[in-house]
């Protein structure tokens, strides 16, 4: 059987993965607070870890994985969202929610197996927190229910820290209900214009941190695999898992139990800037879609960065990694005889090497193993076949003689054509044509200054320029569009 090897945070060592049963092989990751439309940088461990999913249902069988990610559907965010939009919070939670597996379906992602709502989750996390209280590590204080940090010992482990310096660094909240700034909240009180549950605590809500503890005991047990998010998580939110999960099983003194390895994203950044609203470079999933990049584009570009690496999102690796689809997509086949490349299977298992796995499906291609490459896709969730007839992988072609599109195996080359991909509209393929005519008669006119100049403002414009020479001996002209060339900037050419 394969070995995959694994980057556990909380050992910060590389370990060969080895499950507690490799029947039922167990992972949790957790999910967005359902409030807003999903950012490009949320959408990084959705990608991630859907190919270690992939992988792990590969080696394990498909059958033999178990994935859970929640929705966090009780949050303030999403109370201040109701609050000034005048919406009901189920409301914004359900569209939240929809949008949110609409956006990553497009990026190829599969449901997780289970995708608990936090709100399905209230009596379990009152019952931990019940336990947690009976047995000294946490107290109910004013309404609320906090967790008494300094009764676990282990606590910091995860990100390497101690408590102190943890609150040195931490913008902790010291409030009269707790006994020590560091405790964290398992419960607060609501008042009557927000959402709340009867609890032993009065009616009130839980923290965020407790929902993850409660989901996953409930759907995974006390001990599982592999736990997951980006790596913002570490500290507060997973630290506060573990002491939670660990106290509330038994384990507050060994500090085991819980999740066995734990694997966390770095964070996506765009044209080399950390994203911001302020900085104008915050764009979600759904606006770059919108935009007309393919959901398998974002994917590939996603892929090509290490995930514990912070990535960049520039519009030019999109450029690039659409151009490799579709030639990839060009050689499509049916690959259901055969598995993906054990090549790429290696790189996956190593530490998920994305991007080694990429490399080798290059040599795939290059050595024409279409049925591996297109196999080997597929662990990675591209379907080849699907794209090659998207409309944004398909060749178009248009020539002047007759307006016959061309085909392949056409043994000559006309007067004049425009190459280009997808549906071009007739505005785009008539400029083009104008400027191959003006190209062309500056040629003959033997203006080679004038026709050079036009030659290098076009490809500026993302049209690339080419003599040619037909059978009948005319000479003829030929303009490659690339998919992203605007209509203005053709216009301003002519
Ligand atoms: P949130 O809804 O803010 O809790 O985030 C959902 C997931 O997205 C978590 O796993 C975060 O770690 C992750 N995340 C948020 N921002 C980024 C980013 N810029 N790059 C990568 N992952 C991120
Ligand atoms: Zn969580």
């Amino acid at each position: 059987m394969t070995t995959i090897k694994l980057h556990n945070s909380k050992t910060r060592k590389k370990e060969v993965f080895s499950p507690i049963d490799p029947d039922n092989v167990r992972m949790y990751v957790c999910g967005p607070t359902v409030y807003d439309r999903a950012h490009i940088g949320n959408a990084r461990p959705v990608v991630v870890f859907d190919v270690l999913y992939r992988l792990l249902r590969h080696v394990y069988g498909p059958d033999h994985v178990t994935y859970v990610r929640n929705f966090t559907d009780v949050d303030d965010k999403i109370n201040a969202r109701a609050a000034e939009s005048g919406r009901e919070i189920g409301e914004i939670t359900a569209e939240t929610t929809q949008w949110y597996l609409d956006d990553m379906g497009a990026l190829g992602a599969m449901e997780p197996n289970e995708m608990p709502r936090a709100t399905q989750y209230i009596p379990q996390m009152i019952e931990m927190i019940e336990g947690l209280i009976a047995d000294g590590f946490a107290y109910a204080k004013d309404g609320h229910a906090l967790f008494r940090v300094r009764a676990y010992k282990h606590y910091g482990a995860l990100s390497g820290r101690s408590v102190d310096d943890m609150i040195a660094g931490a913008r902790v909240e010291v409030a009269p209900y707790k006994e020590d700034p560091m405790d964290f909240v398992l419960w607060k009180p609501s008042t009557d214009d927000l959402p709340g549950w009867d609890s032993p605590w009065g009616r009130g809500r839980p923290g965020w941190h407790i929902e993850c503890s409660a989901m996953s005991k409930d759907l995974l047990g006390e001990s599982f695999d592999i736990h997951g998010g980006g790596n913002d998580l570490q500290f507060p939110h997973h630290e506060n898992e573990i002491a939670q999960s660990c106290c509330a099983s038994g384990h507050a003194e060994d500090g085991g139990g819980f999740a066995n390895y734990w694997l966390h994203n770095e964070m996506l950044q765009v044209e080399g800037k950390k994203m911001s609203k302020s900085l104008g470079n915050f764009f979600t999933v759904h606006d770059l879609l919108e935009q007309g990049i393919p959901g398998e584009v974002i994917r590939f570009v996603f892929l090509s960065t290490h995930y514990g690496k912070p990535m960049d999102w520039t519009a030019k690796k999109a450029a690039e990694a659409k151009e490799v689809l579709r030639k990839w997509a060009g050689v499509a086949v049916e690959s259901e005889r055969v598995g993906p490349d054990e090549e790429v299977v290696d790189a996956l298992s190593d530490d998920l090497n994305t991007w080694g796995a990429i490399d080798r499906m290059h040599e795939l291609f290059e050595s024409d193993e279409r049925e591996l490459l297109s196999a080997s896709a597929k662990l990675l969730g591209f379907d080849l076949l699907s794209i090659a007839s998207s409309n944004w992988a398909k060749p178009f072609a248009f020539e002047t003689e007759d307006g016959r599109f061309l085909e392949e195996g056409i043994d000559y080359l006309p007067t004049v054509a425009v190459f280009g991909w997808g549906t071009i509209s007739d505005d785009v393929r008539d400029s083009a044509l104008a400027i191959v005519h003006r190209w062309l008669k500056h040629r003959r006119e033997k203006a080679w200054a004038e026709a050079d100049a036009l030659r290098d403002a076009a490809l500026q414009a993302g049209v690339e320029l080419r003599a040619t020479r037909s059978p009948n001996g005319v000479n003829g002209g030929t303009a490659s569009l690339l998919s992203e060339v605007s209509i203005a900037k053709l216009e301003s050419l002519l």
